[in-house]
């Protein structure tokens, strides 16, 4: 795909978007009405849309009509879905709203009476199944985490021990998340080309269930809330920047505006949902991103300068600090594999009918959390939106991981960048894994190498060469905060 110069904004076909200060392209039939099937379902469900900045006429046309009953929006879904193989040509774009259709008319159908067995709603939802882990797994990880913090006491306390150690001060934080703002935003500038006018802003929030948001505001802006409730970690903070800013959500919001609502007029991506098959994309790409901001060579780097400009006293000595920013990334992966427990308890609270004590025993025993973030955990899981989401995070992650590492380390830049641009959905990956034929995928799950400079994939480019003249929300990896991640998020 060729960036081009666009001019929607004198274009007679546009009108003018949420925010009055832009305008965006007229939606075709079948935009428009998902757009307005997701704005009504939005009433019924508060939080349901997770952005919009798309036209604001139909935003004014459903604040103003009556409220229509979710049944007949669950028959509305299904006249789209039947429209579809007629009004749209692209087989991606027509596979990718089948697919959001199917989740927003099981939201629909779910409130007119016929909520579908826990597990089937998931699926519903996320055109994906979430697999059941062993627990074997995590006790495996829990012994190798044993041997990297060796001690008496139990593991949880030491695991809680380690990262008060890295605990960065509030007033500390502005200073470093615009340090790694920058470098990240200059590293994906380099591996995937920033949108011409991209921008974002970052404020530090309490009282909130996650640790960190990304609210996309349309005209290539984000604004990063990072929640202080819970103690920001070093190794989390930086996790956090990749996830909701660059590689992560904001970046791939800002590319699908360009691309796709703003040279492509597909209108329908000017809306993002919760619980839909997108999700689990945006999630998995969220957290897998900061592989590609902070690669293994770099992260000791990171984290020392990090500890250093947010006045840690770890930093006084570089030897130290080194050796404990090694011994942080050795167990990152040990650590976000203990993070997969939430996975579990949410299976065992909604799917198997435990009660919410046992929840809290069951992820404070496996996952080795300690009191107050499993009870943050367990809370999320049970929140109306968020014990369904929970889910795409580790199953995002696990499913784009694969797909990521069928092709060799140097291509996997260009594979990434395809997640910012195009409407994938989880069946289209699973679909690619099964025609590469991948059954020995290298058990070794190296995260990708670094290229060394800007890459040749198709969606590489660089900032300039794109025009869009318009002005155009976890899985701490590392760590035990959840992301935007429900505060429990990944
Ligand atoms: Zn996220």
């Amino acid at each position: 795909m060729t960036a081009r110069p666009t001019d929607a904004a004198t274009d007679a076909a546009s009108t003018l978007a949420v925010g009055g200060e832009r305008q965006v392209p007229i939606p075709d039939a079948i935009a428009r009405d998902y757009i307005l099937l997701g704005l009504r379902l939005d009433q019924h469900i508060p939080g349901l849309v997770d952005a919009y900045f798309g036209p604001a006429d139909l935003k004014a046309q459903v604040d103003m009509e009556q409220l229509r009953p979710p049944a007949r929006l669950a028959d509305e879904a299904d006249a789209l879905l039947a429209r579809l193989p007629s009004d749209v040509a692209d087989a991606q774009r027509r596979d990718w709203v089948a697919a959001q259709l199917v989740a927003l008319r099981t939201h629909a159908s779910g409130l007119a009476g016929g909520e579908l067995p826990y597990l089937d709603q998931v699926t519903q939802s996320f055109a994906w199944t979430p697999a059941r882990r062993d627990d074997a797994i995590f006790d495996a990880a829990a012994a190798e985490l044993d041997d990297l913090l060796p001690g008496r006491e139990p593991l949880a306390d030491r695991l809680a021990a380690w990262d008060a150690r890295f605990e960065i001060a509030v007033d500390r934080l502005p200073d470093v998340v615009d340090w790694l703002v920058d470098r990240f935003r200059s590293t994906a500038a380099n591996l995937f080309g920033l949108p011409t006018g991209e921008d974002l802003r970052v404020r530090l929030v309490t009282d909130q269930p996650w640790s960190g948001y990304n609210w996309y505001d349309g005209g290539l802006r984000s604004r990063v809330d990072i929640n202080t409730d819970l103690p920001v970690r070093a190794a989390d903070l930086v996790d956090t920047i990749a996830h909701e800013a660059y590689p992560g959500h904001h970046l791939e919001h800002a590319w699908k505006e360009a691309d796709l609502v703003a040279r492509q007029r597909r209108l329908e991506a000017s809306i993002v949902f919760l619980n839909t098959p997108e999700c689990l994309i945006s999630e998995g790409l969220a957290v897998l991103g900061v592989e590609f901001a902070a690669p293994p060579a770099e992260m000791v780097d990171i984290l020392v300068e990090v500890f250093e400009r947010a006045g840690l006293p770890i930093a006084a000595d570089l030897e130290e600090a080194r050796e404990a920013a090694e011994r942080t990334v050795a167990m990152v992966g040990l650590r976000r594999r203990l993070a997969e427990s939430r996975v579990n308890a949410a299976l065992i609270r909604h799917a198997d009918g435990a009660s919410h004590d046992e929840t809290l025993a069951y992820i404070q025993r496996v996952g080795r959390y300690p009191p107050r973030l499993a009870q943050k955990i367990v809370e999320f899981i049970e929140q109306p939106l968020s014990r369904t989401y929970i889910f795409v995070y580790h199953e995002g992650e696990a499913l784009l991981r694969r797909w990521l590492e069928v092709v060799p380390a140097e291509e996997r830049p260009a594979r990434f960048g395809r997640l910012l641009h195009e409407q994938l959905t989880p069946s289209a990956v699973v679909a690619e894994l099964a025609a590469a034929d991948s059954t020995p995928t290298a058990a070794d799950v190296a995260p990708p190498a670094a290229p060394a400079g800007p890459s040749a994939g198709p969606w590489s480019r660089s900032g300039d060469d794109q025009r869009v003249d318009r002005t155009p929300p976890d899985g701490d990896s590392s760590s035990t905060a959840p992301s935007d991640r429900p505060a429990a998020g990944a």
